[in-house]
């Protein structure tokens, strides 16, 4: 389906719990979130409806978050349900890692097709202060479980924090030049607790590694590759090279409210419905996406909710 701004709309962000086993320093409270009761959050069979009807509306391609969707009670009923839609040609799921070791190969047996793997630092003191209970070698021992299990073109996502991961740079850039990787530079986005850490745009990237070559584009986000790489570095740019004209997305919350843009506050609920009048409503999140955010000119994102509510 097209939006009104000729938008063709084919991916699905489907956050399954707003809970999680981290709390990064830029997304989560250090003490947490309550944890609701379980019938003000989705149910399985509750996700895979929206993803039917998603689909039916034109979606093609979803993606599992959260929170951490590997904290999810369910999660591999989930991923089963979704990836047997008739539509939904993609299957895919971003995670802080922790739970690989034990659920990679049962989620390739689930369906999932492929995986990011949020990951800011390389340092084993940084991480664990950045989640406030982290432990890094329990993230390389999950990309390892994924490797193990037939997860190809695994995507590492690392928000750039200036003061934090700034001289990390070529260390991530050269995990492309062994193992064939996607490594994402996200920048920081000025919503919820991400207001409180130091924004670094992403050409920083190529200012510290000249010998980075454009290569293919990758969606939103721009490509390089080192000259002898064997994977790929990505620069997700929502706050110095806006890409709302590229948007292809729609969100859904755990809680069942479908968001157009995740900077806005529009919420469109979805709770309550199924078949004719799910597809409805969806199609109607996908009619009003905005043209844009006006996060860089504003400084803020104007969603109501943090990250980890809405599904990174
Ligand atoms: N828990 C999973 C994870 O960390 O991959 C999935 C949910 S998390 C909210 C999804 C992605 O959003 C992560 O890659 C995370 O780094 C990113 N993220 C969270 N807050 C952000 C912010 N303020 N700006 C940019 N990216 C952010
Ligand atoms: Fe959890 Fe992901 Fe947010 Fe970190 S970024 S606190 S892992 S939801």
């Amino acid at each position: 389906m097209f939006d009104r701004c000729r938008r063709e709309i084919t991916y699905l962000r489907l956050s399954v719990t707003d809970l999680c086993s981290l709390r990064c320093r830029y997304c989560m409270p250090a003490e947490g979130v309550k944890k609701r009761d379980h019938t003000d959050i989705c149910s399985v069979e509750e996700l895979v409806e929206i993803a039917r009807q998603a689909a039916a509306c034109g979606i093609t391609k979803v993606r599992l978050t959260g929170g951490e969707p590997l904290a999810r009670h369910g999660i591999l009923e989930i991923c089963r349900g979704i990836s047997a839609l008739e539509g939904i040609k993609e299957l895919c799921l971003t995670t802080n890692g922790l739970a690989l070791p034990e659920l990679a190969g049962p989620l390739r047996a689930a369906g999932v097709d492929r995986l990011n793997v949020s990951l800011d630092t390389l340092r084993p003191e940084r991480y664990a202060w950045m989640t406030r209970r982290g432990c890094l070698e329990n993230v390389l021992e999950g990309l390892r479980a994924a490797a193990d299990a037939g997860f190809a073109g695994l995507k590492l996502n690392a928000v750039l924090i200036k003061g934090f991961n700034d001289d990390e740079i070529p260390d991530f850039v050269d995990l492309t030049r062994r193992y064939p990787i996607e490594v994402r530079f996200i920048e920081l986005m000025p919503i919820g607790a991400g207001s409180e850490l130091e924004y670094l745009p992403s050409d920083a990237v190529l200012d510290a590694c000249p010998e980075l070559l454009p290569a293919s584009e990758g969606g939103v986000a721009r490509r390089y590759r080192l000259p002898e790489g064997r994977g790929l570095v990505g620069l997700i740019a929502p706050m110095s090279h806006r890409f709302c004209a590229a948007c292809d997305r729609i969100r859904v919350t755990a809680d069942g409210m479908l968001k157009p843009c995740l900077h806005s506050r529009r919420e469109i609920p979805l709770r309550g419905l199924s078949g004719e009048a799910l597809r409805k409503a969806i199609a109607e999140g996908i009619a009003a996406k905005p043209e844009g955010h006006q996060m860089d000119m504003a400084g803020r994102s104007f969603a109501a909710r943090d990250m980890y509510q809405i599904g990174g």
